[in-house]
């Protein structure tokens, strides 16, 4: 019986071409033509008033939080029940992290509960767009502008997926808030390995985010022109991306529509088969202002006990499900300096969450085998 792994990576066959031209080109370094031409795809494509490649959603992150200027004593509101990242990118600017608990209906920040987590030291909320599902962008838009504070969308997750507010007009996700981080790590629907990228909805920071990416040079106008020497001129580091990487990124980038395509059947296909079941977990959960962009099929078990059992019970029959995030709030790390409220629904996502093997060479048959060994559990 074939063994069924979790992910695995998709080529789409350019991707050693691309990095071949840009190695030919003889600039392999950042900002090379690669770059460019992946900077022009999201912000023609999406809308986002500015684009870098950083190497990684991390790096975008790091940035978000030296642009906005965080400093120790700030507190910048988020998810528990996300990736670290999130997090460790204002920690190391000084923040106090303000964990916020998920929805009942969806892993998401519920954002009901986050107007009474603002205080006068609130600087920002990091809303993450779980699996791809917006969050109520409105709502979130709505108090960053009666408090006065900035939205990062943590948009790792959410490339091709779009948001409806009350305007009615769809907008993709990552084009809403000040900031933006998307990742392209192996794991995402379009990757480069590692890889990341930094969207900036507001001119303000035009200027500033090139220089933090650039070691705290004005580098990047040098290269355009503007300036004729470069020099240090803020704080920043290296987060761009070798165009190398890049050169991988647009193969998968220029096919987005094919990829989308294919992990949107597959989910389709698991909800279809699944929809049985639904007494016995919960199926993942649109609302109606969010769009499904098939990063992940998760289910939600009953407790601890059962979800530990199901994934044995599927890897004993060669499927490879995982779980993931255990609660930023009760880490070893953050867990001793948290003292806000018990957030029990990122609790029963922490025990009960897992997800199945969703990637673009899956089959049809892979799929109807996972359900099967799933109904016998
Ligand atoms: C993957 C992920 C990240 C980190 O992305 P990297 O590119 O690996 O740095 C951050 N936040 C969320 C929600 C993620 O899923």
């Amino acid at each position: 019986m074939a063994h069924i792994p979790f992910n695995k990576p998709y080529l789409t066959g350019k991707e050693v071409d691309y990095i071949y031209q840009a190695v030919q080109s003889g600039k392999i370094s950042g900002d090379g033509m690669f770059t460019k031409k992946c900077h022009e795809f999201f912000e023609k494509k999406y809308g986002f008033k500015k684009c870098l490649l950083t190497s990684s959603c991390t790096d975008a992150l790091e940035m978000a939080a030296i642009l906005l200027n965080i400093a120790p004593g700030d507190e910048v509101i988020m998810p528990s029940y996300t990736f670290v990242s999130t997090a460790t990118a204002f920690v190391l600017r000084g923040a106090n992290i303000i964990f916020c608990d998920s929805r009942s209906d969806h892993p998401g920040m519920d954002e009901d509960q986050i107007e009474q987590l603002i205080t006068e030291k609130t600087k920002a909320i990091v809303p993450v767009h779980y699996a791809g599902v917006a969050c109520d962008m409105d709502k979130i838009m709505d108090l960053a502008a009666k408090y006065n504070l900035f939205v990062v969308e943590d948009a790792a997750q959410a490339v091709e997926a779009y948001y409806t507010g009350r305007d009615g007009i769809k907008k993709p996700l990552g084009s809403i808030g000040h900031l933006a981080a998307f990742s392209f790590h192996e794991t995402k629907n379009i990757m480069s390995g590692e890889g990341g990228m930094l969207a900036i909805n507001d001119e303000r920071f035009f200027e500033r985010a090139e220089v933090i990416r650039e070691k705290g040079t004005n580098r990047s106008k040098f290269f355009r022109g503007e300036v004729d020497k470069y020099g240090w001129c803020d704080i920043g580091s290296s987060f761009l991306p070798a165009d190398i990487i890049a050169a991988f990124l647009y193969a998968q980038v220029e096919n987005v529509e094919d990829i989308q395509r294919k992990r949107i059947s597959l989910w389709n296909q698991y909800m279809e088969l699944l929809a049985p079941l639904k007494d016995r977990f919960s199926l993942p959960y649109i609302p109606s202002f969010a769009t499904n962009n098939a990063h992940m099929f998760y289910l939600v078990g009953n407790d601890l006990a059962d979800r530990t059992h199901i994934i044995d019970h599927l890897k004993k029959n060669g499927v490879n499900s995982v779980y993931h995030y255990l609660s930023l709030h009760k880490s070893p790390y953050y867990g001793p300096k948290y003292h806000g409220k018990e957030l029990p629904q990122t609790d029963r996502y922490t025990d009960c969450l897992f997800r199945l093997p969703m990637f673009y060479e899956l089959t049809e048959a892979d799929v109807v085998k996972v359900v099967e060994t799933l109904k016998s559990a």
